[in-house]
């Protein structure tokens, strides 16, 4: 079908004048908990289990967490009370707002550590094992001795990126001993390639959008049989890694006395770019959660890659090109045409649906959030923020409720809306931020 065809006339005009929107999935079914699919994050956990000792040694910043990748779960109370719907129907049964704070992850700042250290690590054991350089069941820590540091020098982790996984992988990669390449678009931030650069890790540029940027770096790694090629698009390793959060949001959770179950449902709102971030946290949580956890992806209104592969319900790529928007948006992490075909077909069974934003937006209430509660986070991150209105103060989302037999029970829902990056903005781009957000 023509992908517009399948949007429906409203929906698709909503889009093409950019006008935010919540998109219902019309193929999602909140029973599936997607356990029956061929990845297995406990691998993950147990991956990054045995290197945390490795992780402690090489990246001063994991140290005292004992080589521990996680980020805090922060209640929000007066961003909750500034974004509430006071006198709206809804008001009275918000339920409580978490942020999870990817931001502040350590190394790399953003949500791109969790697929980032996953992977790198997953190349690091395979190269070594390969090489006769590692047991299977040895200490990881073996792989921060200089030896094998050396060798591990001789292999390039190359990537493309509009930013932050450049960065997440340029940073790890280098901690590990690799060489690492970043294939950047030309709009990617002026600040992210210095950043780069200054710590000793090729930039290459690129004419073009984010996929060209991603479509340059596969074909030179394809040359190169000491070049590992990082795929956004494509990566299981990746994915598996965002996926093993899902263990550290239900402990989080548990600690601050959140119950998820048929009377107390998790609603979480994910910043979407390629969709692997978001996809690998969704799948972790379904699998762990089933139908108690609902999943909700934020997108650019500019870039809703994931709304309109899903709405065109095909194996057949479909861009945000094709429908006739040209995305461009300042979300710079968001900022992408088309979604993951690994990802996409995932979420078409397992997603409850899509909310867009405008830029201003974004802006707007990333401000909102450093007033009401002191946390800074970039742009693109600020995306989740306005999932818990749609669900709970607009039609489609009182309908959702309706539809799940969730309005009985919505006022002990927790909301989480995940916050994606931020923590290596330099100080004069939050500068930049304020004032557009100011206006
Ligand atoms: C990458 C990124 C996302 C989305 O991740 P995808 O895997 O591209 O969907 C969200 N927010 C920020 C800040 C990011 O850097």
């Amino acid at each position: 079908m023509d992908p517009k065809d399948a949007l429906g006339p409203e929906t698709l005009q909503r889009l093409l004048e950019k006008q935010a929107l919540l998109w219902l999935s019309p193929t999602h079914d909140p029973t599936d908990d997607g356990r029956d699919l061929p990845y297995d994050p406990s691998a993950a956990h147990a991956r990054f289990e045995r290197c945390a000792g490795l992780l402690a040694r090489l990246f001063p910043e994991l140290e005292a967490a004992g080589g521990r990748l996680s980020s805090p779960l922060s209640p929000i109370p007066r961003l909750q009370q500034r974004l509430s719907s006071v006198g709206e129907p809804g008001a009275g049964s918000e339920g409580a707002w978490f942020l999870k704070r990817d931001d502040i992850l350590p190394v790399a700042g953003s949500v791109k550590a969790r697929g980032g250290f996953h992977e790198t690590l997953c190349l690091a054991e395979r190269l070594t094992l390969e090489a006769g350089l590692l047991n299977a069941d040895a200490d990881r820590a073996r792989l921060a001795e200089p030896s094998v540091r050396q060798y591990l020098g001789r292999h390039t982790l190359s990537v493309g990126s509009t930013g932050n996984l450049g960065l997440a992988i340029g940073l790890i990669g280098a901690g590990l001993g690799f060489h690492a390449a970043v294939h950047m678009s030309s709009d990617a931030k002026a600040w992210k390639k210095d950043r780069l650069r200054n710590c000793g890790i090729t930039v290459i540029e690129h004419a073009g959008d984010y996929a060209a940027a991603v479509a340059s770096g596969r074909a030179a790694a394809l040359d190169d049989p000491l070049t590992h090629f990082v795929d956004d698009e494509r990566s299981e390793a990746l994915f598996l890694g965002y996926a093993a959060a899902a263990r550290e949001l239900l402990d989080q959770l548990q600690a601050a006395r959140r119950p998820v179950d048929a009377a107390h449902p998790l609603f979480v709102y994910l910043p979407c770019g390629v969709g692997g971030a978001p996809g690998g946290i969704a799948y972790g949580l379904k699998r762990l959660l089933g139908p108690h956890v609902h999943c909700f992806f934020a997108e650019p209104a500019a870039s809703p890659c994931m709304l309109v592969q899903l709405a065109a319900d095909t194996r057949t790529p479909v861009s945000v090109h094709d429908i006739g928007l040209d995305n461009q948006t300042e979300a710079d992490g968001l900022a992408v045409g088309l979604a993951s075909p690994l990802v996409a077909p995932l979420m078409s069974r397992l997603l409850a649906g899509v909310f867009t934003v405008d830029d201003a937006t974004l802006f707007r209430d990333a401000l909102t959030l450093e007033q009401a509660e002191g946390i800074s986070i970039e742009p693109s991150a600020a995306a989740g923020l306005r999932g818990p209105r749609w669900l709970l103060g607009s039609p489609r989302g009182r309908r959702y409720q309706q539809r799940h037999d969730l309005t009985p029970v919505i006022g002990g829902a927790t909301h989480v809306i995940w916050s994606t990056g931020g923590a290596l903005v330099p100080e004069d781009m939050r500068a930049q931020f304020r004032a557009r957000g100011a206006h």
